[in-house]
């Protein structure tokens, strides 16, 4: 596998000789932030499948943090990543530094930045981007620029990060930007919780509690799946669902719900209710809850997931 820091050696790898290498097959793109797991393998492995060569990047990008987020905490554990990816036979690891990225610099408080940014208006202001006001100017951003760099035909995105997703493939087709996106299941340990490189940061007895919040999910899931022909549930019956499972620890305040939301698959506008016909539109159970950490009450960590019916 071939570790490469800067612009000039990506384009380099890219044009090997004067031959470009799309013209020898394809390239499959998984951009993340490091702190591998099986998660992010079971992207890079569809696209080692399905492509002739594999470029994943690593870079935790500052611009999708606000000041008072956990930037500099973020686990980076890039020897073990790079074990990881070569085992799975990635080609290229792009792993380049903030000034590659953003050569005017990038401070967090978003009044002080410089240079060119992407915002997706209207699917960004939703639900993640009700409480990170700046989350999604700063992945789609920084996706501009990888996806400018790496010039794949495809990238292969994560449903865990579900609105990113659709705010990423709207800025695809209307920047009409030339790499095709593909979206993979979201994959959970055992007992249902969703891998997480944030998970880190919980202690045994948070991380078993937070498995409850897919359970949660999974119950508004089969109240949906289980609605008589013609029958109908309200958006706050279907919400109630799902708080119900959670309610020993939100009154335990291990839990404090964000948000819960039913939302259109295609638009992320909140619908009203569900009702069982033969053309129901696909929709996205999704939430984001903080969980305070049992060991280290001072430690709260985000979690998000989400059901797609
Ligand atoms: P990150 O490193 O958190 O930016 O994630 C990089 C990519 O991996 C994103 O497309 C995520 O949606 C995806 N991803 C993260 N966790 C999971 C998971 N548990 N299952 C599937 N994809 C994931």
């Amino acid at each position: 596998m071939r570790i490469l820091h800067t612009v000039e050696e990506v384009i380099q790898w890219r044009t090997q000789g004067l031959r470009n290498i799309r013209s020898k097959g394809t390239i499959g793109f998984v951009p993340t932030m490091g702190c591998l797991h099986p998660g992010h393998a079971s992207l890079i492995s569809q696209s080692v499948r399905e492509n002739t060569y594999t470029v994943v990047s690593i870079f935790v990008n500052p611009s999708q943090f606000a000041p008072t987020e956990d930037l500099d905490s973020y686990p980076r554990t890039l020897p073990d990543d790079i074990k990881l990816l070569e085992s799975l036979n990635v080609d290229v690891l792009f792993a380049p530094t903030m000034h590659v990225m953003y050569p005017q610099g990038i401070p967090l408080d978003v009044e002080k930045q410089r240079g060119p940014f992407v915002s997706v208006l209207g699917l960004s202001e939703k639900l993640e981007g009700k409480t990170r006001p700046n989350f999604f100017r700063g992945v789609a951003t920084v996706v501009t620029k990888l996806f400018n760099i790496v010039m794949a035909d495809v990238a292969y995105f994560g449903q865990k990060d579900i609105q990113q997703f659709i705010v990423l493939q709207c800025m695809v087709e209307e920047l009409f930007v030339n790499t095709k996106l593909q979206m993979m299941p979201i994959v959970r340990n055992s007992k249902g919780l969703a891998l997480s490189s944030r998970n880190k940061y919980l202690c045994p007895d948070s991380l078993k509690i937070s498995e409850n919040l897919y359970r949660g999910l999974q119950a508004a899931e089969s109240a949906i799946k289980n609605l008589a022909p013609g029958a109908r549930l309200s958006r706050s019956e279907i919400i109630d669902t799902v708080t119900e499972i959670w309610a020993t620890y939100i009154d335990s305040h291990d839990f404090k719900v964000d948000y819960v939301s039913l939302a259109d698959f295609k638009t992320f506008n909140e619908l009203s209710g569900v009702e069982k016909t033969s053309k129901q539109q696909p929709l996205v159970i999704s939430c984001a809850v903080y969980v305070t950490d049992r060991e280290k009450p001072d430690t709260v960590v985000r979690l998000i997931d989400n059901i797609v019916i």
